[in-house]
C-alpha cells in the first residue's frame, strides 16, 4: 500500500485557493492539452492487468456472469433486462476471482453505478454483520442516490446499505451495514472515531474517481482512507472521465487494475445536443434565460452557475415571474439540501439552479436540458472540459435525448467554450437570442 504522500501532477498553487468566495469547487485544476494532438482512433481500450487474469471476455446476459440468483431477481425488479456495454465488459473483469482492480471509463449516463455495485453485492457477506465494502463519492446527493441503487439492487438479499455523509453519522453509532456509501470526510470521520470498523472491507469504490482523486482536498482525503483500510481491498475506480494527470496517478492508487478507458472525442454522448446562445452581457443572460424558459416546455431541466449567489438569485427571480424552481448548493444545510433533491427528484418543481456541487453522477431521467449559465472553470479561471461533460452529462441518461445550451456574454467566456469545444472535438451550435420562433423550432427537433 503506498504511503499517503502520493501527490497528482503538478497543482502547485491550489493552497492560495479559498473557498470562501461562495464558489462550490469540487474539481480540480487540469491543464487543458495543446490541441491537435487527439488520436484519431475510436476504439474502446480494454487492457487486461497481469498474466494469470482471464481473458477478456464480455457478456451479453446477466445470467452469465454467475451472479447470485437473489441479485438477479434485484436487478430485473429493477427493469434491467440485459447489461449495457460498460457492464458488459467491466463485470467479468471486476467479478473474477482472484479480485484484481479495476480502473474503468465510460460516457455518462452507461450505467457505471451498476456495474459496480453488482461486485460489491456479490462479494459481500451477508452473515457477517459489519462494513465490507466502501464506496466514496463526491457529494451527499451522489451518495444518497448510489445508497438507494444498492438497496434497490439487494433488496431479495439480506445485505444492508448504510451512509456516511454528514449529519448522518448518528450521534456516534456504530455503522455496521454491510456495505458503506459516504462523502471522504464524513468517511474519514467516522473511521478516525472508531464508527467504521475496517477489518473486513474488501472492495473498495472510488465513484467519480479522477475527482475523488484530485489534489483539492478529497484526493488527500482518499487516499488517507484508503491507508486506512486493514487488509488490501479491491480497489475499483470509475468515472467518464480521467484527465491525463490522474491517469498516471491512478495506477499507483489502484495498482495492476484491468482498465478500460476512451479516447476525448469518444466522450460526448450522441444523444446530447450541444449548443450555445450569445449574449450581450450578464444581465442580457437573465433576460435570455427567462425567454428560453417561456418556450421550453420540457419536463425538467438543470441551470449550472458558478456561484452560489447566483444560483440562489435566479432562483429567487425566476420564482417570482411564477416559474417552480429551487436552488441547491453547499451553503445550505444537510437537510435543506436532502429536502430539495427530493422535491426535485418526485418532480415537483421543473427547474433546478445549483453549482458544480452537483455537477456530477445525479441521474434524473427527466433532465432534458442543462443550461451553462456560467461556463465551468477551475480556480485559475481556465475552462474544464471535465466538469462541462459532467455537466452535460445530468441529461442524455441511458439513451434518452438532452440538449445542453451554453450562455457566452463576452470575449472570455467564449474563449472558454471555444477550448472545450476543442478538447472534445465536438461542435456547439448557436442559436438565437433574437428570434424566438426558431430557437423553439430547433429545440422541438430535440426534444
Ligand atoms: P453513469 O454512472 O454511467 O453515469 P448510471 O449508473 O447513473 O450511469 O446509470 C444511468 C441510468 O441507466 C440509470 O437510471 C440506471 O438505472 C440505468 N441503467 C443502468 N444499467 C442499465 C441496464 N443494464 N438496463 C437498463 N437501464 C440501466
Ligand atoms: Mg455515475
Amino acid at each position: 500500500m503506498e504511503s499517503i504522500n502520493v501527490r497528482l501532477g503538478d497543482l502547485t498553487g491550489a493552497s492560495r485557493w479559498s473557498n470562501d468566495q461562495g464558489i462550490d469547487q469540487h474539481q480540480p485544476r487540469f491543464d487543458l492539452a495543446p490541441s491537435g494532438l487527439l488520436d484519431s482512433s475510436f476504439d474502446v481500450h480494454v487492457r487486461t492487468a497481469g498474466q494469470d487474469s482471464s481473458p477478456l471476455s464480455s457478456v451479453k446476459s446477466f445470467e452469465e456472469l454467475g451472479l447470485h440468483p437473489d441479485l438477479l431477481q434485484g436487478i430485473y425488479a429493477m427493469g434491467f433486462s440485459k447489461p449495457s456495454k460498460i457492464q458488459e465488459r467491466a463485470l467479468p473483469m471486476l467479478l473474477a476471482n482472484p479480485p484484481k482492480n479495476m480502473i474503468g471509463q465510460s460516457q455518462s449516463g452507461t450505467g457505471k453505478t451498476a456495474a459496480f455495485s453488482l461486485n460489491i453485492l456479490n462479494r459481500v457477506d451477508s452473515s457477517l454483520r459489519v462494513p465490507q465494502a466502501i464506496v466514496l463519492v463526491p457529494s451527499r446527493e451522489l451518495a444518497r442516490q448510489i445508497a438507494d441503487v444498492l438497496q434497490t439492487m439487494a433488496k431479495f438479499t439480506k445485505i444492508n446499505i448504510g451512509m456516511a455523509v454528514k449529519g448522518g453519522l448518528h450521534r456516534g453509532r456504530r455503522l455496521d451495514e454491510h456495505v458503506i456509501v459516504g462523502t471522504p470526510g464524513s468517511v474519514q470521520d467516522a473511521i478516525r472515531r472508531g464508527l467504521l470498523p475496517t477489518q473486513q472491507i474488501k472492495v473498495f469504490v472510488l465513484d467519480e474517481a479522477d475527482n475523488m482523486l484530485d489534489q483539492d482536498g478529497l484526493g488527500d482525503q482518499s487516499i488517507r482512507i484508503k491507508g486506512s483500510l486493514k487488509v488490501e481491498p479491491q480497489i475499483v475506480l470509475f468515472s467518464a472521465t480521467f484527465p491525463d494527470n490522474v491517469r498516471k496517478f491512478a495506477p499507483r492508487f489502484a495498482p495492476d487494475a484491468n482498465e478500460i478507458s476512451l479516447r476525448r472525442e469518444e466522450l460526448s454522448v450522441d444523444t446530447i445536443k450541444q449548443f450555445y446562445m450569445d449574449c450581450q452581457n450578464e444581465e442580457h443572460k437573465y433576460e435570455v434565460l427567462c425567454n428560453l424558459y417561456d418556450i421550453l416546455t420540457v419536463s425538467q431541466s438543470i441551470i449550472f452557475c458558478r456561484r452560489r449567489e447566483t444560483a440562489d438569485e435566479i432562483a429567487r427571480r425566476m420564482t417570482e415571474q411564477g416559474h417552480a424552481v429551487l436552488s441547491l448548493h453547499g451553503m445550505m444545510s444537510p437537510e435543506e439540501r436532502d429536502e430539495v433533491m427530493d422535491h426535485f427528484r418526485r418532480g415537483e418543481s421543473k427547474v433546478l439552479v445549483t453549482t458544480n456541487v452537483l455537477s456530477r453522477g445525479i441521474d434524473i431521467m427527466q433532465i432534458s436540458v442543462v443550461i451553462n449559465y456560467d461556463m465551468p472553470l477551475d480556480h485559475y479561471n481556465n475552462p474544464e472540459p471535465e466538469t462541462y461533460l459532467h455537466r452535460v452529462g445530468r441529461t442524455g441518461r441511458f439513451g434518452r435525448t438532452g440538449a445542453s445550451i451554453n450562455f457566452v456574454h463576452d470575449r472570455e467566456s467564449w474563449e472558454h467554450m471555444n477550448a472545450i469545444e476543442e478538447h472534445f472535438q465536438k461542435r456547439i451550435e448557436r442559436v438565437p437570442t433574437d428570434n424566438w420562433e426558431q430557437v423553439e423550432r430547433i429545440l422541438k427537433t430535440i426534444l
